[in-house]
């Protein structure tokens, strides 16, 4: 079996590849929003496929990565039904298997950091994945989400403590530099949950710590429990906003501007340019500095755009962009635009031009 611990130093959380090197299907344990590259290239390089991104909990701290994934590389999401998520391709509950080639691991409900943790036994290579319920000679704080001492105390106990003393700890999180510890380990030296300690003894050092709110928290849980994805649009539907340029709406509300006007934002407005990359590269060149981002990969793209940005799509005709500006009033950015006639048209106007290939700045693909 492939193993592989990474690490975020921002969030200082670990995430973790498995893999059935044969069958060449991969799973990652509580991926990091802003580790999506550095993951989706290693699987890529590796020659692997990913199956599932699984959480262990709804984090607070940072943005799981598990939505990204699974709109760039297909993969399936997984999260303990208890979680509350409203995104996830598969609820598990206590016991279920998680397959990937030839491996499983097993499911194992250990809820008192929030209510929906939980634990992935992996009984072949003797460890277990705790998410933040059992942290080396630590554990996850119980104050927020549905936490409770009491009932992470008997999650510990019953569930983690109950498995051979062999088996490897790997958490979601260390502050300290540290990789792994092992069950015995944490049952001789846990200072919290360890040796003599009691329920009683647990609950007051848990209810003594008085942690200050989470810098992220706010941000992270809602978006977590959409796979990590940033919350757009509104309720009331797709907003165009026309008073950043001289865009008019046409007689199906596409927000278009003149190639002109276009090139006059400048560095204002992203580029968007929705054509496919032979058409970006080819003899009809693209706009300086436009970002290769084609139609059917546009709503993974604007992952990366920040919402208040202006965004102006490109391609041949105006056919496709004018479908791109709607889809991004869709995602919820406001202040978009289509290049109306495009590409043919801004060339016949004699706008600025510039040719080859692309490299894309929010993703670092190369076209
Ligand atoms: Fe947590």
């Amino acid at each position: 079996m492939f193993f592989r611990q990474l690490f975020d130093p921002d969030s200082s959380t670990y995430t973790y590849l498995l893999a059935d090197r044969l069958a060449a299907e991969a799973i990652l344990i509580d991926p990091v929003f802003e580790q999506l590259e550095r993951d989706a290239l290693l699987i890529e390089e590796l020659g692997f496929r990913l199956v599932t991104a699984l959480d262990t909990h709804v984090h607070a701290d940072h943005l799981t990565a598990s939505g990204a994934l699974r709109l760039r590389l297909g993969c399936s999401t997984v999260i303990s039904e208890r979680a509350g998520s409203i995104c996830e391709d598969r609820l598990v509950k206590h016991g279920d298997p998680i397959a990937f080639g030839r491996h499983a691991l097993e499911v194992r409900e250990t809820p008192g950091h929030t209510n929906g943790c939980i634990s992935y036994v992996c009984h072949e290579a003797k460890c277990v994945f705790t998410g933040d319920a059992l942290l080396i000679w630590a554990c996850g704080r119980t104050d927020f989400q549905q936490g409770d001492a009491a009932t992470l105390f008997r999650s510990v106990h019953e569930q983690l403590f109950s498995l051979p003393a062999e088996y490897t700890v790997y958490p979601a999180h260390d502050y300290k530099g540290r990789t792994a510890s092992s069950i015995d380990e944490e049952m001789r030296l846990n200072p919290r949950l360890g040796a003599h300690r009691t329920l009683t003894d647990f609950v007051r050092v848990m209810d003594e710590l008085k942690l200050p709110y989470p810098r992220k928290m706010d941000l992270a849980v809602p978006a977590n429990l959409e796979c990590g994805l940033p919350k757009r649009g509104n309720a009331a539907g797709p907003v165009v906003d026309t008073s950043w340029a001289p865009i008019e709406l046409t007689a199906a509300g596409v927000p278009e501007l003149s190639p002109a006007a276009a090139a006059e934002l400048g560095t204002k407005a992203l580029i968007v340019d929705v054509r496919e990359p032979d058409e970006f590269s080819g003899e009809l060149g693209h706009v300086p500095g436009a970002e290769l981002v084609p139609l059917g990969t546009l709503s993974s793209g604007a992952l990366f755009w920040p919402q208040n940005r202006p965004l102006v799509a490109v391609c041949r005709s105006g056919g496709r962009s004018a479908k791109a500006a709607l889809q991004l009033a869709q995602l919820g950015f406001s202040r978009v635009a289509s290049v109306r006639g495009g590409m043919l048209a801004w060339r016949e106007q004699k706008l600025p031009l510039e040719y080859g290939s692309s490299v894309n700045s929010a993703t670092g693909q190369q076209w």
